[in-house]
């Protein structure tokens, strides 16, 4: 008997669907994928090699993770009431919401351009998706969210904030707009925290329908895999029976616990890399011909003439940035890079510069 083949299993959308592309980064200087460039100071790098010498890794993880998330509730200030849900990054934890709301037809609704695993994670768990367009400045258009809310009733609403891969905060008054009207689920990601500093966490008594997404990837602990989710108990509840038993383990558990009781030596070095954002825009602004938007975030928005060409001499050169011209209609010729070292910046903007100057 002749056996299907992967085509005749494996679902449409799937087949239809490109993998989501990494790029090899082997010596190169890595500017596109929003990581904290510092290592860890070394008294903490000694004592978590210490920590995970002694790890028990014959052992399963413990599943409820409790010892780190108490850490994490002290550390971040995760208000009384509110339950702490771990993912193995915070895509993990997008990927059980939607696994948890894909009704037959429910919708996911979020804004474009956006975060893409929201529409990709909508793909594989068969959630119909709905993006709607920011203006032309990547700010929210309030009314016509409103009216998308309204007609389209989806289930889940997912906003990064700040939103990649434009980097700018959205309207406070305008997200508890959207929180107040929405009947299904807003999820807020807050990814980009550290380098913001505003929050919908504490608002999260505030709203029956919110919850509010974190991750350390940003944070210097990318390599750890570790993202949370903040909410009302009735709705943690029901999520955690999606999340494999020990999906986070023990190494990350250990380390993750330790750094984080010393959290304010990684906003240290958030807030270094704030400062380096500020030279970085004022650079990119003062070169002919480059539009550098905004951010909040770790990372900025630009554009310029001939993007694509732009971005592969780039690569040719070492410097890894992500090229998003014709990515979505309000790209066209942008290119977003993350804030390196000083070192790291100056070689990317000399480089910038000298190509800018020959094309
Ligand atoms: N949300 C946003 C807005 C992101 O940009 C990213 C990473 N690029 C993530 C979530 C996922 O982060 P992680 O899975 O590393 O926690």
């Amino acid at each position: 008997m002749t056996s299907l083949s992967p085509d005749q299993i494996i679902r449409q959308e799937i087949l239809a669907l490109s993998a989501y592309h990494v790029p090899p980064a082997k010596d190169m200087i890595k500017l596109d994928a929003m990581e904290n460039p510092y290592q860890l100071p070394s008294f903490l790098g000694e004592e978590i090699t210490r920590i995970t010498a002694g790890a028990h890794i014959n052992r399963y993880p413990d599943p409820h993770a409790a010892a780190l998330k108490e850490t994490l509730r002290t550390s971040l200030s995760i208000p009384d009431g509110m339950e702490i849900m771990l993912g193995n990054g915070s895509d993990e934890i997008i990927q059980i919401i939607m696994l948890a709301a894909a009704k037959p037809g429910a919708k996911l609704l979020t804004v474009e351009p956006g975060f893409a695993m929201f529409k990709m994670i909508a793909t594989f768990t068969n959630m119909e998706y709905v993006g709607i367009p920011l203006r032309p400045d990547f700010s929210l258009d309030l009314d016509m969210m409103l009216t998308a809310i309204s007609h389209h009733q989806p289930a889940i609403l997912f906003l990064a904030y700040p939103n990649n891969p434009s980097g700018n905060l959205f309207d406070e008054a305008a997200l508890n707009k959207i929180i107040q009207i929405s009947k299904g689920l807003v999820v807020i990601d807050e990814a980009y925290h550290p380098f913001a500093g505003k929050s919908f966490i504490e608002k999260l008594p505030n709203y029956p329908n919110l919850l509010v997404m974190r991750t350390l990837s940003k944070l210097g602990l990318a390599g750890l895999r570790l993202g949370f989710l903040v909410g009302r108990p009735s709705w943690l509840y029901h999520l955690e029976k999606l999340r494999l038993p020990y999906n986070v383990n023990v190494i990350t558990q250990l380390m993750a616990e330790k750094i984080m009781q010393h959290y304010d030596t990684l906003q240290h070095q958030a807030d270094i890399i704030k400062q380096t954002r500020t030279k970085l825009r004022i650079f990119l602004e003062s070169l002919k011909g480059v539009e550098a938007y905004p951010s909040d975030a770790n990372f900025i928005l630009f554009r310029l003439n001939n993007a694509s060409h732009v971005f592969k001499q780039l690569q040719q050169r070492r410097i890894l940035v992500k090229n998003l011209d014709n990515s979505h209609p309000l790209l066209k010729n942008c290119l977003r890079v993350t804030v390196g070292t000083p070192e790291e910046n100056d070689y990317f903007c000399n480089t910038l510069q000298d190509l800018i100057a020959e094309n």
